[in-house]
């Protein structure tokens, strides 16, 4: 064995915790419900709502035979709901592809909702002394600091150094004081902000502990960048009020009231066009709109992409208001006319709204404002 394993095993048989409700048996079905429960959640919030749901589900097969509401109310005040949704639908499929009996090994279970790679050797170490490695929040934050990884575990490459050490590392016996022992070392000494070095069976070779900020590892979660996504809409005017369409339920700007947009973006001009003849068609006064111009693009930041907005002006559309009398399924009944004036009040998507206060104020643009989350 490594001087490394049997340190976290001597440590785990007189530091570790022992004699939790889930401990000491064999039976992988508590031992599964246990790790699911305690995915993001504390050991000490997770003993009551383990024996409430092992006292009215005491096996996979009572579990699948439950109405899923009940298994939520069992759930509720544990958070992370779509645990305990997978864990019924795991369950089912226990019931169906094992004959009621949850699986011990490894494949097997990762195949189930709701058991990632991690979990599913957790659940094989406990039940059947399987050496398989694992690598959940704690032992990932371990790792990093004994190894002083330079770098954030959500980074691929450093998730793939995490698993290859977890392996490499694994004791030819002992596994299971070995993968209890790393668990409670990660929640009980190596925490997440001021880590217990002094009490850590660890300390004499770790990396982090001899940089001197252990606590800075690991390295924060890089920035993601947002992607760009285009967006082409466009201004129809019809003297001093602009075509507004209303956008679909779902998706950016979800209802809101904003300027009709051509399908693929960056749009040519014979697009802006097509949609134009098309809107306008469906207006009981419509007309043939006039030659689209581009105006200036701007950029606009959300909170997962960042909109490359290049609009077109279509103006000088003599068309009448849409008849407000028309059905719902009618395609005018998604469009109206909004005065210019009326833009600072309405309730429009903040770019486009720029847009065409730039547009009222005669400017043909937008503001020169920078990017903004709107
Ligand atoms: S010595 Fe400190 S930083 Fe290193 S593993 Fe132990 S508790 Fe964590």
């Amino acid at each position: 064995m490594s001087e490394f394993a049997e340190r976290v095993v001597a440590w785990q048989r007189v530091h570790g915790r022992h004699g939790l409700p889930w401990q000491g048996g064999r039976d992988p079905y508590p031992i599964w419900l246990s790790e699911v429960m305690l995915q993001q959640t504390q050991v000490a919030t997770v003993i009551p709502y383990f024996l409430r749901f092992i006292a009215e589900f005491p096996d996979a097969v009572s579990l699948a035979r439950a109405p899923l509401e009940r298994v939520l109310e069992l759930w509720s005040g544990l958070g992370y709901y779509s645990r305990a949704r997978h864990l019924h639908a795991a369950a089912r499929t226990v019931l169906r592809d094992h004959a009621g009996r949850v699986p011990t090994v490894p494949a097997l279970l990762e195949a189930l909702p709701g058991i990632g790679r991690s979990t599913a050797a957790a659940i094989a170490v406990f039940s059947a002394g399987t050496r398989a490695a694992i690598l959940d929040g704690n032992v990932k934050r371990v790792l990093c600091r004994h190894e002083a990884i330079d770098g954030h575990p959500a980074q691929a490459a450093v998730l793939a150094t995490l698993w290859s050490l977890a392996e490499s590392r694994l004791p030819d016996a002992g596994i299971q004081a070995y993968t209890q022992g790393l668990m409670d070392l990660g929640a009980t000494v190596c925490t997440r902000t001021r880590p217990r070095c002094d009490s850590c069976p660890l300390a004499q070779t770790c990396a982090a502990r001899a940089s001197g900020d252990p606590a800075g590892y690991p390295r924060p979660r890089p920035r993601r960048v947002p992607p760009w996504r285009p967006m082409a809409p466009v201004v129809i005017l019809a003297g001093d009020r602009v075509l507004l369409e209303r956008r679909a339920d779902k998706g950016i700007w979800g209802g809101l009231w904003s300027l009709p947009e051509c399908a693929s973006a960056p749009a040519l001009a014979g697009e802006a066009s097509a949609l134009a003849t098309q809107l306008l068609g469906a207006l009981p006064a419509g007309v043939a709109p006039a030659q689209p111009v581009p105006l200036p693009g701007f950029d606009h930041a959300l909170t997962h992409f960042r909109l490359r907005i290049e609009p077109w002006l279509i103006a000088g559309v003599a068309a009448g208001l849409p008849d407000p009398a028309v059905g719902t399924d009618h395609p005018a009944a998604r469009l109206r006319w909004l005065p210019l004036g009326e833009c600072v009040g309405a309730a429009l998507p903040q770019p486009i709204k720029r847009l065409l206060l730039g547009l009222a104020a005669g400017a043909q643009g937008v503001p020169a404002e920078g990017e903004r989350r709107g």
